[in-house]
């Protein structure tokens, strides 16, 4: 049944190749009833759906005929229970921002969109624990936080749409992991709400810091693609914002090079040292061909390194950013470097690194991937894929979170030439990132894109905990079906 799955073309449709499973319940008036009965008529919406149905890179399609706008818990539960009851699939939807299709329906599963639940937010300065609904937009509440100098302890490009129940369900990674680690380090409680014959809403972990009297449940919830409960409120952890944030740019001229400067930021800017990113040559020349945006470094290097740093004290981090930048140029390992003096120098920098992947899309048909890798594989693997799809490719372009370990290889074809692509890279790109010591996804997720390859590397037992886990909170099954478990 997924064979089809491999073609880059009908990989569009999915609903093409995953066949609808019969036996889920199709929508009827009665349904729609119960619905306008739970969130008022304004909130059940029946037309012009497209939006809710096709995802950020317009690979996907659904064809959902109904979107539900809940606003709290006790109506996520009621429209849960009721969809259990009758054996109606469901798609949580936040954003609508995620890469892998996970937030589109594949056939005419309802949508549960959590875009109205944005009421709750409380925030304690004292303890640094932010508790809030699923629906604020990320970029609103990191600006909510400034007023007590904290902020979110991730950052993506999509912050001014993604919201962040999609943020908890992807356990998004994004520029600022490397200096607070993952959402695992802090979510300290959610509340969500289970498609059971209850629509039970769970309290899962708590607010506090620590908290060791029961199995840490809510983290199952991080990653899990709204396959096993809807997250309806948060609470974690925020950072205090930094008082000094300095950036610089490095060229390299080969990615050894780059892997011995990062070994050198570790050691040098260990206590400040927030983001490593790489960008290579290629990266810019999309950049420069569909934005016309110039590289801050004049030297055209092969290698760009975006390194940011996040202190207290200014007089300080700028020394200690000059003094590495010294060392990496006098040991020959950089052939280039400049450090931002002002903010809107440092802004030119990240706009290059955080528009890279709207570059792109003008190019036309990309094939993105998101995988992570020990670092002596990291650009090995974009050589392979050079070498292997030839002039097949308009483009193959390297950039990342290097300093993660995760790399978004991107290849850009023309209409013409994207199946073919699509046969040449697929699967071989998964099958050499599970043989070298990867992961087919650092931080995008499975959704319908990499579902074909979702058992790479996994031990079956691990897929059948998996899949028991599931069963537990999706009795039914009803919960984002037709994708990863
Ligand atoms: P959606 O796309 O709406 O949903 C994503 C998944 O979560 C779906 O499976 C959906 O069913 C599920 N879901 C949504 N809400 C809920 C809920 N309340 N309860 C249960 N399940 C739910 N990602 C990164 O990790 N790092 C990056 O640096 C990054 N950069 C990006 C840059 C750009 C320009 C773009 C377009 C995307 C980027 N992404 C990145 C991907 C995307 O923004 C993230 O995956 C984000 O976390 C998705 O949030 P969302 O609100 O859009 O969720």
């Amino acid at each position: 049944m997924l064979k089809a799955c491999r073609s880059g073309i009908q990989r569009r449709g999915a609903a093409k190749i995953i066949a609808r499973d019969p036996d889920y319940a199709r929508l009827n008036g009665q349904d729609l009833q119960f619905f306008e009965g739970i969130v008022g008529k304004d909130r059940v919406l029946t037309e012009n759906l497209e939006t809710y149905n096709s995802d950020w890179s317009k690979w996907y399609t659904g064809a959902s005929q109904c979107v539900l706008q809940p606003s709290t818990s006790e109506e996520v539960s009621a429209i849960l229970r009721h969809c259990h009851d009758r054996r109606i699939a469901v798609v949580p939807q936040a954003g609508n921002t995620g890469l892998v299709g996970a937030s589109i329906p594949v056939h005419d599963e309802v949508v549960l969109s959590v875009r109205k639940m944005d009421k709750h937010f409380e925030f304690d300065d004292h303890t640094g624990v932010l508790s809030c609904d699923a629906g604020h937009i990320l970029e609103e509440l990191e600006n909510k936080l400034a007023k007590w100098n904290y902020m979110m302890p991730f950052d993506l490009g999509a912050k001014g749409s993604c919201l962040i129940g999609g943020n908890l369900a992807t356990c998004a990674g994004g520029i600022r992991l490397l200096r607070y680690g993952s959402l695992h380090a802090h979510v300290l409680g959610l509340t969500v709400v289970c498609p059971d014959s209850k629509g039970s809403i769970l309290e899962l972990g708590s607010g506090l810091r620590k908290d060791n009297t029961s199995l840490h449940s809510h983290h199952l919830f991080l990653g899990s693609e709204g396959q096993l409960g809807v997250i309806t409120g948060v609470k974690m952890t925020c950072v205090t914002r930094p008082l000094s944030v300095q950036s610089a740019m490095i060229g390299a001229n080969t990615f050894d090079d780059c892997r011995k400067i990062l070994r050198i930021a570790k050691q040098k800017l260990g206590e400040i040292l927030s983001s490593f990113e790489m960008m290579d040559r290629e990266t810019m020349g999309v950049l420069k061909d569909n934005l016309e945006f110039e590289n801050v470094l004049r030297s055209d290097p092969p290698f760009n390194l975006l390194i940011e740093t996040s202190g207290s004290n200014e007089a300080h981090d700028r020394e200690k950013v000059d003094s590495f930048l010294e060392h990496c140029l006098s040991q020959g390992l950089a052939m280039d470097g400049v450090q931002a003096q002002s903010h809107e120098e440092a802004r030119l920098m990240w706009r290059l690194r955080e528009s890279a992947t709207i570059a792109l899309t003008m190019d036309g048909q990309v094939f993105k991937h998101d995988v992570s890798l020990p670092l002596d594989h990291f650009y090995r693997l974009t050589e392979e894929v050079q070498k292997r799809v030839g002039n097949v490719a308009k483009r193959v372009v390297t950039y990342g979170h290097m300093g993660d370990g995760n790399s978004h290889l991107n290849l850009t074809s023309t209409k013409e030439k994207a199946e073919e692509l699509y046969q040449v890279l697929y699967p071989f790109v998964y099958e050499w990132v599970v043989k070298h010591g990867g992961s087919i996804s650092a931080e995008h997720g499975i959704g319908q894109l990499k579902r074909p390859y979702a058992n790479f590397g996994k031990p079956p037992r691990e897929r059948e905990l998996v899949k028991a886990l599931k069963a537990v909170f999706d009795p039914r099954s009803i919960l984002n079906p037709y994708k990863f478990i």
